[in-house]
């Protein structure tokens, strides 16, 4: 095995389309103290606790338990798009980036991983830290005053993955204090364009318990609170995205409209399981980032199309 020339592979790693840093496997456990800490400050409502103290238990890939390197690369990602048929109309609705591939989409990391370090003999396998916290402690990306990671030449508009290596990491990997947005000094955009007031301006934290993209993530029935002129997403919400002047100058790929019928829209809003409706609409539901839960998604739709 020889050493890997990483400016080579994080090359290599850019025309797979992946932006990307690699830091030593050791920081992970100061990764774990960052993450462990703010759930120790009580700061965060349940379910986004819960979410938290889950990728904090975070395991090494079975086949890389002795790893030597981390590297945690974004791609950008395209909103997507579904127009259903519903009552004779045809209604579209958009997905933010961020859920169409949100299991497979990663993979791709560790294939161009891999393949960029194979001739070092060395070999990659993705696992799942806490993407944002290693994002933004690897200079890989910042923290918007929204809590979203961006990255430069992405925006937000992104998806984070990680690998394991057992390749030795450079001697110069950047490791630090998260970084916010120097425009965040100057702006307050999100913070206004917030429909719960989950950006709050006394602190850094999100109050994701008023975040509508918490709330209609979960399955839970809406909260009184949620004004349902809010819904503008299947799932998810853009507002805090859209209004920021980081994503301005981003291109937001729009993929094309996946179509569903009168009969597949029929079995979405009535929150079919997957194995109720044929092959190819849970392919179009999954090329849209709408193979979610689908009595989640049934509620959300039926809120936002006032059905
Ligand atoms: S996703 Fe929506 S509700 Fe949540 S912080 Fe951003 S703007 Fe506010
Ligand atoms: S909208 Fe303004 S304050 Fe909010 S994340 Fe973007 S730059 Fe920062």
């Amino acid at each position: 095995m020889t050493t890997p020339d990483w400016t080579r592979v994080l090359d290599d790693l850019a025309r797979a389309g992946w932006t990307a840093r690699v830091v030593a496997a050791g920081r992970m456990d100061d990764l774990r103290g960052r993450v462990a800490g703010v759930l120790a400050s009580g700061e965060l409502p349940g379910p986004t606790a819960e979410h938290l103290g889950e990728e904090v238990a975070f395991t090494w890939p079975a086949e890389l338990p002795q790893a030597r390197s981390v590297v945690v690369a974004a791609t950008p990602r395209p909103l997507t798009r579904a127009t259903l048929s519903v009552g004779g109309a045809e209604r579209e609705i958009v997905v933010p980036p961020h859920y169409a591939g949100y299991h497979t989409v990663p993979d791709g990391l560790a294939v161009a991983l891999a393949a960029a370090l194979a001739p070092t003999g060395h070999t990659a396998a993705r696992f799942e830290p806490p993407l944002k916290t290693l994002a933004a402690c690897s200079g890989l990306a910042r923290y918007g005053r929204n809590n979203i990671t961006y990255v430069p030449g992405l925006g937000s508009y992104l998806m984070l993955a990680a690998c394991a290596t057992d390749a030795p990491p450079p001697a110069d990997s950047v490791w630090g204090e998260p970084r916010q947005l120097d425009r965040c000094e100057r702006c307050s955009a999100c913070l206004r364009a917030c429909p719960g007031g989950a950006i709050r301006a006394d602190r850094f934290l999100l109050q994701t318990d008023l975040c509508l993209t918490t709330v209609n993530e979960d399955e839970a029935p809406f909260p009184d609170w949620v004004d349902p002129a809010w819904h503008h997403c299947a799932v998810g919400c853009l507002r805090c995205q859209q209004s920021c002047p980081e994503n301005a100058g981003v291109e937001l790929r729009i993929a094309p409209p996946e179509s569903f019928d009168a009969a597949e829209s029929a079995a979405i809003l009535a929150a079919t399981p997957a194995d109720g409706i044929g092959a190819g609409t849970r392919e179009k539901l999954s090329r849209c980032g709408l193979d979610y839960s689908p009595a989640l998604i049934a509620r959300n739709l039926t809120a936002l199309l006032g059905v």
